[in-house]
C-alpha cells in the first residue's frame, strides 16, 4: 500500500512513441484496473487497431459473446492449440483458468501494417517480450490500491474467494510494473485510451 502510493506520487513522463518499439502493443495491469474497458474504448475510437481476441477455458460471463470477447474453448481444445503452436503466448491466470493469444490473426494484421493490441496478464506480457523484444509494453495503473479494491467489489462478478485470489495476483503484478515501457494511470478511461493510442501514432 505504502509502496504503491509512493510509486503513484512520482511524476511520470508523458508517454511518447519510443524509437525501436513495434506496433505490437501489450496492455497489462492488475485485475479490475479497467484493461478491458480501456481496450474497448481504443477499439471504438481506432478501428484501424486490431484488438486481439483470446482463447480461454473459463465459462462466459453474462453478456459475453463468443469470438468477440473470447473464444471459449474446452481444456482439450486449449491443449490442442498449445501443441500445434497456434498461440503466441498462453498462461494460467489467477491459478485457475487458461488464456492464450491466437498467433495467426496477429501475424496477418502486423503484416498488413496494422497496430495490434493485446490485453493480457503479466505472464503473457513477459512471454510476448521474450518472443518479440520490440513489442511495446504498457502497464495500466489504478489511481490507488483502495480504488482497485472498490472496482473489483463494485463489478460484482467474482465471489469472495475469487476476489481474494485476484487481489493476491494484483499485488504481484503491481510489483512488476518496472518491466514495462510505459505506465498509464486509469483515472479516466477516455484519457487513458487516448494516451495508449498516441503511443503508436
Ligand atoms: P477475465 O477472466 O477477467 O476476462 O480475465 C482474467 C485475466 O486474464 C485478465 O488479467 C486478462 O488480462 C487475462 N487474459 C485475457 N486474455 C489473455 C491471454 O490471451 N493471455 C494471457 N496471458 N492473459 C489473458
Amino acid at each position: 500500500r505504502v509502496a504503491l502510493q509512493r510509486f503513484l506520487d512520482e511524476r511520470w513522463p508523458e508517454p511518447t512513441p519510443r524509437e525501436g518499439r513495434s506496433r505490437l502493443i501489450v496492455l497489462a495491469g492488475p485485475t479490475a484496473v479497467g484493461k478491458g474497458t480501456v481496450a474497448a474504448e481504443i477499439k471504438a475510437h481506432h478501428p484501424e487497431i486490431l484488438l486481439s481476441v483470446s482463447a480461454t477455458t473459463r465459462a462466459p460471463r453474462p453478456g459475453e459473446v463468443e469470438g468477440e470477447h473470447y473464444f471459449f474453448v474446452s481444456d482439450a481444445e486449449f491443449d490442442r492449440l498449445v501443441a500445434e503452436g497456434e498461440l503466441l503466448e498462453h498462461a494460467t491466470v489467477h491459478n485457475r483458468h487458461r488464456y492464450g493469444t491466437p498467433r495467426a490473426p496477429i501475424d496477418a494484421a502486423l503484416a498488413a501494417g496494422r497496430t495490434v493490441l493485446l490485453e493480457i496478464d503479466l505472464q503473457g506480457a513477459r512471454q510476448v517480450r521474450a518472443a518479440e523484444p520490440s513489442a511495446t509494453l504498457v502497464f495500466l495503473l489504478p489511481p490507488s490500491w483502495d480504488e482497485l479494491v472498490q472496482r473489483l467489489v463494485g463489478r460484482g462478478t467474482e465471489d469472495d474467494e475469487e476476489r481474494a485470489r485476484r487481489l493476491r495476483t494484483a499485488k504481484k503484478e503491481l510489483a512488476a510494473q518496472g518491466e514495462f515501457d510505459f505506465h498509464v494511470v486509469n483515472d479516466d478511461v477516455a484519457r487513458a485510451a487516448a494516451e495508449i493510442a498516441a503511443l503508436v501514432r
